[in-house]
């Protein structure tokens, strides 16, 4: 007999009924076959404890598959509840899959996980490091995410036993290392060991000390295994120059925050680099030759591009998705519109503080011919003369405008103006989306909001994407069509 189950509930991970105590009850629970078993908050707990016992009975009667369907909505503590139930729940309740994205937050939950578990998905940054390391030596659990902050020797003494232990049960699939430790040997034998982690995929370091991150205990024969790294540090890094090294062949994905790395030379000898963030550098130049990135956000705050990072914007060939965050200069937007990228971009952010840079840009935005997606900011954005000096024709794929919209004005009055009305019905497939947080107050006397159409703006989960067009099956769940065939009579005339 096939018999699948579905469990609708308020309450998405409460327990299931089948624990001794205590007892936590779903709204309803409904066999798709038929049967339907709704619980009414006001029963009391005796009448409960039947129920728990008939669904109890209804539960254990599935087969294997459906069963490990439903444990996989209790959380780490429900499951292990659930082992004193029977025989069949205490095996099923320590399988593999239950497992693997469980996160364990509370110390006796963390014994009881390493001790029994085949795996864990996360063990919680906020467990002290020495309750950790004090259950590594008996355990065979293999943990996939692990977060670590050192502020001290003993910290990295202890991070070590953790990182030695599970990399040697080859679970560690992340890891997140944040050092507040000045230099000393148990943090190097710690570097030592995150360098050395088996099959880690992703990494990110922060490192808040004074001092660089040093290689001098690191074994250089670590094996390639990293496809995502993020490094932050205000010093210059021997440790991420390492990293770099070791698994440029497998490195596809990198967040940058390093004001004093040079590593442009060792990123260009990374083949695979399909995404990157990082600060503007003179020697992103010699990025321009990757074939395979696509993906790149160029952040400077205070300072201006140096020339090798404008000569990588010029010359990149292979970009389809760039953001450009710079503070006073349209260089970079203008230096990205001459390169042979320009043409094939579909996803452009632009984020400066003035708007007088921004629309400096906009002239060149109609290289952009590909452009799904167009994002502009800056402190008071002109919106209405940007709308109206966009040259619309020259962006023909263009479905997502996000600007921020003026705050002074309420917000459907706003829509309604021909500024966005004019631009919506000019392109009918384009979605606006406001990048502040634009309201229509309760009691607004616009001759829009008392004529009473869009009401849906005057919610607080309002919808975000303007159309002229109703929402159709490629649209944004929040689609929303502001364009009306008719106004108010006074605004129709
Ligand atoms: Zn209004
Ligand atoms: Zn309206
Ligand atoms: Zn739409």
């Amino acid at each position: 007999m096939h018999v699948s189950l579905r469990v609708t509930s308020r309450y998405s991970r409460k327990s299931l009924l089948l624990t001794p105590t205590p007892i936590k009850v779903r709204d309803s629970f409904t066999l798709t076959d038929g049967a339907s078993l709704a619980v009414p908050p006001q029963r009391t707990a005796w009448k409960l404890c039947c129920v728990s016992r008939t669904i109890g009975a209804m539960l254990l009667s599935l087969p294997d598959e459906t069963l490990l369907a439903v444990l996989a909505h209790l959380a780490p503590r429900e499951l292990f509840n659930c082992r004193v139930v029977c025989r069949r729940l205490r095996d099923l309740s320590l399988h593999r899959s239950l497992w693997q994205a469980a996160v364990v937050k509370d110390k006796g939950l963390l014994r009881a996980a390493l001790n029994l578990a085949p795996c864990l998905g996360k063990i919680s940054p906020r467990l002290p490091l020495e309750t950790i390391a004090s259950f590594m030596p008996s355990t065979t659990c293999a943990v996939a995410n692990l977060g670590i902050t050192v502020h001290n020797e003993s910290d990295a003494a202890q991070a070590t036993i953790i990182l030695l232990k599970l990399s040697a049960l080859s679970g560690v699939r992340s890891l997140n290392l944040e050092n507040r430790c000045p230099p000393g040997q148990s943090l190097s034998t710690l570097l030592n060991a995150t360098h050395n982690v088996i099959g880690l995929r992703k990494l990110s370091i922060q490192n808040y000390s004074q001092e660089s991150l040093s290689v001098a205990w690191c074994d250089l024969k670590t094996r390639p295994s990293l496809t995502k790294l993020l490094y932050s540090s205000n010093l210059s890094e021997p440790f991420l120059h390492l990293l770099l090294e070791t698994h440029a062949a497998t490195l596809q994905e990198m967040c940058l925050f390093c004001r004093n790395d040079q590593v442009g030379t060792l990123l260009a000898q990374i083949p695979n680099l399909r995404s990157l963030t990082c600060f503007p550098s003179n020697d992103l130049s010699h990025l321009a030759v990757l074939p395979d990135l696509q993906s790149i956000h160029v952040m400077s705050l205070s300072e201006a591009y140096p020339p090798g990072a404008l000569e990588f914007l010029r010359g990149a060939s292979n970009l389809r998705s760039v953001k450009i965050t710079n503070n006073f200069s349209s260089e970079p937007a203008l230096a990205l519109a001459e390169s042979p990228s320009a043409s094939q971009i579909e996803s452009l952010t632009i984020t400066t503080i003035l708007s007088e840079t921004l629309a400096l840009v906009v002239p060149v935005l109609c290289k952009f011919s590909s452009l799904t997606s167009l994002s502009m900011n800056s402190i008071e954005f002109d919106c209405v003369n940007f709308l109206r000096a966009m040259c619309w024709t020259s962006l023909p794929c263009l479905t997502t405008l996000k600007i921020p919209f003026p705050r002074e004005i309420c917000l459907h009055s706003w829509l309604h103006g021909p500024a966005v009305q004019g631009t919506l019905i000019r392109n009918p497939r384009l979605h606006i989306r406001d990048r502040t947080a634009s309201t229509t107050a309760e009691d607004c006397s616009c001759q829009w909001c008392q004529w009473g159409c869009h009401e849906l703006l005057r919610e607080s989960d309002k919808p975000k994407a303007y159309a002229s067009h109703s929402r159709g099956p490629e649209c944004p769940a929040d689609c929303y069509r502001v364009v009306l065939p008719t106004g108010p009579p006074s605004v129709a005339n």
